[in-house]
């Protein structure tokens, strides 16, 4: 099964996309970490992306849609991928669609988790990560067990994204609106939308997310 992930900055996409790997044996393809990887690496693509994600805006379409392409050629997303933060344009979405056919491959459903802008601020801004697993905490919502240690995997050490400030994110949450949104009409059209409520309880989108894969 492939599926997409859609949806605005702090909807939950990582989150359950993280869950259906452990649950399924997807994998996850968020090209947010990709380019926080290619930054952290220092590679040309990173010192490329760097200053368009620090002000919140979005990365050029032609080099998005060579990463993923790339990607989606390794082995790893034969048991089924789920792409998280990409398509987030129409070209994108477009060139996904090319792309796929070209490789022989089939999308199932675009899963898109609705939430509303006031409560993605409140989200994003208190969000923070395991330094050591990944696993995602958020100050006000969802604190280790014992302060200061992670519940997973006993790390002491936590990070944020330097994105995730108030000022960003107004410019990611408007590029969502501007840029993202209008790609919706376009999976509704092909017939593969399922729109979800991402305002409810972590468990309960899972178990939709679940229901409507089968
Ligand atoms: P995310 O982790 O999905 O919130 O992405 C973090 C940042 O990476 C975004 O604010 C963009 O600057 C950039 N980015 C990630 N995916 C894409 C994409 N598909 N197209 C353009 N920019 C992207």
């Amino acid at each position: 099964m492939n599926i997409i992930l859609l949806g605005p900055p702090g909807a939950g996409k990582g989150t359950q996309a993280k869950r259906l790997e452990t649950g399924r044996g997807m994998i996850q393809l968020s090209t947010g970490d990709m380019l926080r990887a290619a930054v952290a690496a220092g590679t040309e693509l990173g010192k490329q992306a760097q200053k368009v994600m620090d002000a919140g805006n979005l990365v050029s379409d032609d080099l998005m849609i060579g990463l993923i392409s790339e990607r989606l050629d390794q082995d790893d997303t034969k048991g089924g991928f789920i792409l998280d933060g990409f398509p987030r344009t129409t070209a994108q979405a477009q060139a996904l669609d090319e792309m796929l056919e070209q490789k022989g491959l089939v999308l199932d459903y675009v899963i898109e988790l609705r939430v509303d802008d006031a409560a993605l601020v409140r989200r994003i801004v208190g969000r923070y990560t395991c330094a050591r697993c990944g696993q995602g905490y958020h100050d006000e919502f969802q604190k280790p067990k014992v302060e200061g240690v992670c519940d997973a995997c006993g790390s002491t050490e936590f990070k944020r994204r330097a994105d995730d400030n108030a000022e960003t994110v107004t410019s990611r949450l408007e590029a969502y609106h501007r840029q993202t949104a209008p790609i919706i009409p376009y999976y509704e059209k092909e017939g593969k939308l399922k729109t979800v409520d991402g305002m409810a309880e972590i468990d309960e989108v899972t178990r939709e997310i679940e229901a409507i894969l089968g």
